[in-house]
């Protein structure tokens, strides 16, 4: 089959064969009908990451190989399954949980796959989205989708489920209580349409591109404010009136964990989802005198993909702007996405042909 691969960091995506999975014992074979590019395919297709402190963690001392077919948001249809498979049927249009773990350990046996310490995660372990097809290990990382369109779907396996456990994570929180959320991209909108989903009516966006902010208020934020200004951490207490209980960082460098901790109360929270780099200083009684909590999430479980699939089932979702692109157009895909020029998400689609949008911004979904 054909894969869209990394074969050398920061170089252009290659268009490779690799074998045609045959599926063994309970394994099953999702034909991908999309995929979604998320900044994280960017991380992997640079290699390496920013650790603060001067500390770069390179992917490649981590295990990872390449070529690598990326891409961890994918749904599509099975096509095939080993004799152990069970539940599921041929033709079956599903959402994939791409964050596998080694399924032999107590976080895997908790169902907390990503928190397991030997993942084998699809498109960074294992070939991903990016290819014609996957191999899923089991069929309880699949979710049927019911009539739920597969475009938007796809985006649950990483960005719906991601945002899920982030906002859980915040949790006690009064509906009609300010949230600060840093980084208005695909991550950032979608927890606008979680919050939203989850009751949640008071959202104060925060990016340094003005489309992006545009968008966050398009989605149902309450205020959009520019995070790159000076007197930003003001402007959004000012939109809060006064100090915040919770923040959700998308971007997570230095200057926005600086920008959150400045406008969290006693009892504040925030929540590190984004894996821009960088570090800052915490004052250790500080924490102690707040009451603070700062704690890191890392995509969700396959009960949140379950959760996610039900919400949309259920009405309860917004959709964000959805971009199709024709997966032969992967690179060009990358390069909008790291241009900062894709608003919502970006979803590759099988086959070759013209995209449909010139400008991923112009284009929102229907
Ligand atoms: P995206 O490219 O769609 O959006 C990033 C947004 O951040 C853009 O709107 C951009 O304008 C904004 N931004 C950039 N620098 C900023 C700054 N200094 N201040 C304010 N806004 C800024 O990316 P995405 O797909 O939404 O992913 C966001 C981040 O989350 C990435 O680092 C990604 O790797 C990470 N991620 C983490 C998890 C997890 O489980 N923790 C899961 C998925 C993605
Ligand atoms: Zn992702």
């Amino acid at each position: 089959m054909r894969a869209w691969a990394v074969v050398e960091n920061k170089a252009p995506l290659q268009c490779i064969e690799v074998d045609d999975p045959v599926p063994v014992g309970t394994e099953v074979v999702v034909d991908v009908s999309h995929c979604g590019v998320c900044h994280s395919d960017l991380h992997f297709w640079e290699g390496s990451y920013d650790m603060g402190g001067g500390q770069i963690m390179r992917l490649r001392d981590r295990g990872v190989t390449l070529p690598r077919a990326i891409g961890h948001e994918i749904s599509g249809r099975i096509i095939a399954h080993g004799p152990d498979a069970e539940g599921i049927e041929i033709g079956e249009q599903c959402a994939v949980y791409p964050w596998i773990g080694c399924g032999d350990c107590d976080r895997c046996a908790a169902g907390d796959d990503n928190l397991c310490m030997r993942q084998q995660s699809l498109g960074v372990l294992r070939h991903g989205g990016f290819a014609e097809r996957v191999v899923v290990p089991h069929a309880r990382y699949l979710v049927p989708l019911n009539g739920i369109d597969p475009a938007w779907a796809a985006t649950f396996g990483c960005s719906g489920i991601t945002v899920l456990s982030a906002i859980k994570k915040l949790q006690p929180q009064a509906p009609d209580s300010p949230v600060l959320l840093i980084g208005a991209g695909g991550l950032g909108l979608s927890a606008i349409a979680m919050l939203k989903a989850l009751g949640h009516d008071r959202i104060i966006s925060a990016d340094i591109d003005a489309r992006k902010r545009e968008a966050a208020l398009d989605m149902g934020a309450t205020q959009a404010i520019d995070s790159a200004a000076a007197d930003a951490a003001q402007q959004v207490e000012a939109a809060a009136g006064g100090k915040l209980s919770g923040a959700i960082d998308f971007v997570n460098v230095t200057a926005t964990a600086q920008l959150a901790t400045a406008v969290l109360g006693k009892g504040g929270k925030l929540i590190m989802v984004g894996v821009g780099g960088g570090q800052i200083p915490l004052s250790l009684a500080g924490m102690v005198f707040l009451a603070r909590t700062v704690q890191g999430s890392n995509t969700g479980t396959p009960q949140d993909l379950r959760d996610v699939v039900s919400l949309a089932a259920a009405g309860k979702l917004s959709r964000i702007p959805l971009h199709r692109m024709p997966k032969d157009e992967a690179n060009r895909a990358m390069t909008l996405l790291n241009e900062n020029q894709v608003s919502g998400r970006i979803v590759l689609t099988k086959g070759a042909g013209a995209s449909e949008h010139a400008l991923a911004r112009k284009s929102a979904d229907p």
